[in-house]
């Protein structure tokens, strides 16, 4: 919103969704007087309806809501910012739609790359990344040729345990692991910062968004998160975006592709000392590393199996069920139990989240 704000006509926003917080979405409705508006979640829709109808919104609920939303002809692009495998499917409606899709949604790469991808090609729908990482891949990939790419260096933050010991790691709380060192964001994605099961899916969401081979894929750590990403090309040059923790500038960027207008987000200081650091990351802190190279090597279902069954663990910490030191278990073992369909319809996905769902539920039931 502050993007679309700072940025003025001809962007506007035509629409507007939200899951919980409908009077949030209300609110922002006052000010920016959408079109169209959807609630996805539970809410009491008679008073919400009431409440857009008089600022002239047209309301739709749920999912189903959401689909329509997404295709209403008041909408050219779609930016997709819901948390989770929950995404899929305004992301499939979008891309049918013919609509520029932004993916701030990683999930929906993660789970379906392998059918959105090739869809998006067939319609020349474009796709653009918001995922801070792949904006900065995005934005490399400009200084030279696809066939002139050797690798992409995935930075990562290494979230809040990233001096810690794995026993400290093993143990910690939901408060420890909601804690991030630099970036603002909500609950779900701060807490697979501290698992890095973020970092795993951004391995997959970079093989699909940008065609890799997982081979092609590298993770470094730099925990200043200044240096958002990198290229390196055959000839040994590296090409990194370099821009203060600050999700506006690649939500404008996105927006305003393949042009740049003014920002609004921080600014680097140049006129203060600071330092870059690196490091590779510790695979036996962080196993979600290896689990996500096997999955984007091995692709098929597997994306989908990995995030519904880390949302599952994710979401049994979250409410003190089980440690911390569970979570990628209960995702290793989901995998393992797994057999993969290598050419997935949509059904299929959407089967293997569900029997990943239950699959890692009961685990965790037996083994907590
Ligand atoms: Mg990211």
């Amino acid at each position: 919103m502050e993007v679309i704000r700072h940025l003025g006509a001809p962007y506007r926003a035509a629409a507007l969704s939200a899951h919980s917080r409908a009077d949030e979405l209300i609110a922002q409705a006052r000010e920016l007087r959408p079109k169209v508006a959807c609630v996805t979640g539970e809410c009491d829709r008679s008073s919400v309806e009431n409440q857009l109808h008089h600022l002239g919104v047209e309301t739709y609920f749920g999912q189903t809501g959401l689909i329509e939303v997404v295709q209403h002809p008041e909408v050219d692009i779609v930016l997709s910012a819901i948390v989770g495998a929950a995404g899929l499917p305004a992301a499939v409606a979008c891309v049918e739609a013919g609509k520029t899709l932004l993916l701030a949604n990683k999930e929906s790469l993660v789970v379906a790359g392998s059918l959105l991808m090739p869809e998006a090609r067939k319609r020349g729908v474009t796709i653009l990344p918001v995922d801070s990482e792949h904006s900065a891949i995005f934005q490399a990939l400009l200084a030279g040729r696809r066939d002139e790419v050797k690798r992409v260096i995935l930075t990562a933050s290494g979230g809040p345990f990233r001096a810690c010991s794995v026993d400290q790691i093993e143990n910690a709380t939901p408060a420890d692991a909601l804690k991030h060192p630099t970036w603002n964001m909500g609950t779900r994605i701060t807490l697979d910062s501290a698992t890095m099961f973020n970092k795993a899916a951004e391995i997959i969401e970079a093989v699909w968004l940008f065609d890799l081979d997982s081979s092609q894929i590298e993770v470094v750590v730099h925990k200043e998160s200044v240096i958002h990403s990198m290229v390196e090309f055959v000839d040994g040059s590296v090409i990194a975006q370099l821009s203060p923790p600050d999700m506006k500038t690649p939500i404008q960027y996105a927006l305003t592709h393949p042009d740049r207008k003014p920002g609004c987000g921080r600014e680097m200081d140049w006129t203060a000392a600071f330092a870059l650091n690196f490091e590779p990351p510790d695979r036996r802190k962080f196993p979600a590393l290896d689990i996500a190279y096997d999955v984007a090597t091995r692709k098929g279902t597997l994306g989908a199996v990995m995030n519904a069954a880390n949302e599952t663990a994710a979401a049994a910490f979250l409410s003190g069920k089980i440690r911390f030191g569970m979570i990628w278990r209960a995702v290793e073992h989901t995998i393992a139990a797994h057999t993969v369909t290598p050419a997935p319809t949509l059904a299929d996905l959407l089967e293997a989240d569900h029997w990943a769902r239950k699959t890692a539920a009961a685990w965790l039931e037996k083994n907590c």
